[in-house]
């Protein structure tokens, strides 16, 4: 089943052309990543899906609805992580998690999805006392929290350490196995062929290419690159007599 369908969305801020026609479609239950250059209308595109925005011209449908037309359906069913939260800095981590668990019928319990995403310890913390990288695992709790059908991650994990991104990852697909359907943004190859189902790419507000990590991967052709620093000096001679190199 389709639960986001975008047909020829095109999005102008200005003389800019933020979006100029995308269209994608995202099936139920699927993870899909969507990647491309800065300033190329990915951030424009997720904006429209979740009701933020309202396109030009073209048509977004979720789950069916217009978000744009009807917000209150739209923001039960679809949580969004978007690249500048913006909570007030007054407010703990506890406190802004049982706000946003406050507008939904069933929310997870917000403590355990902290402690899930590494910020269990932070919960009395306040926003403005938290370092980048845990006001980003908070804004992923909060889009989260009431067990959204449809989550929208706009850089997803930008900013994280390793590890974190590892933990984040886990979470993503603990609600995926939950049933959510999820579309996030990623500037990270590893990360979208690590949670991806499906690949859309998009360049100068359009899609460019879109398949599975391993199809899109496979298209371009590119060789396979590896480097690293040996402990002790090595012929290049040598390496280059192993086999594919
Ligand atoms: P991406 O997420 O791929 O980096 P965006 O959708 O954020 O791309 O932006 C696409 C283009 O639209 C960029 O040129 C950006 O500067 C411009 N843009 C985005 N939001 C606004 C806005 N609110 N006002 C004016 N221009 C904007």
């Amino acid at each position: 089943m389709t639960v986001i369908d975008v047909r020829d969305l095109r999005k102008t801020y200005g003389s800019t052309v933020a979006a100029d026609s995308v269209s994608l479609q995202v099936e139920a239950g699927e993870v899909v990543g969507i990647l491309g250059p800065n300033g190329s209308g990915k951030t424009t595109t997720v904006e429209c899906i979740a009701g933020l925005r309202r396109p030009d011209s073209g048509s977004v449908r979720v789950a069916g609805l217009d978000p744009a037309a009807e917000r209150d359906q739209i923001t039960r069913m679809v949580g969004v992580q978007l690249q500048q939260a913006g909570l007030q800095g007054k407010l703990t981590v506890r406190e802004a998690l049982d706000l946003y668990a406050s507008f939904y019928d069933d929310p997870a319990d917000g403590p355990a999805l902290a402690e899930s995403l590494g910020i269990g310890p932070k919960l009395d913390a306040r926003y403005d006392n938290l370092s980048g990288g845990q006001k980003q695992r908070l804004a992923i709790a909060l889009a989260l929290i009431g067990r959204p059908r449809i989550a929208l991650l706009d850089e997803l994990t930008t900013g994280l350490d390793p590890r974190a991104r590892r933990t984040v990852w886990g979470v993503i697909e603990q609600a995926r196995d939950a049933g959510t359907t999820v579309v996030l943004v990623t500037h990270f190859m590893e990360e979208a062929q690590h949670l991806c189902d499906r690949l859309v790419l998009i360049a100068d507000g359009r899609v460019v290419a879109e398949g599975s990590p391993r199809e899109l991967i496979g298209s371009a052709g590119a060789p396979t690159t590896m480097t690293f620093t040996p402990s002790a000096p090595v012929r290049l001679d040598d390496l280059a007599q192993l086999p594919h190199v």
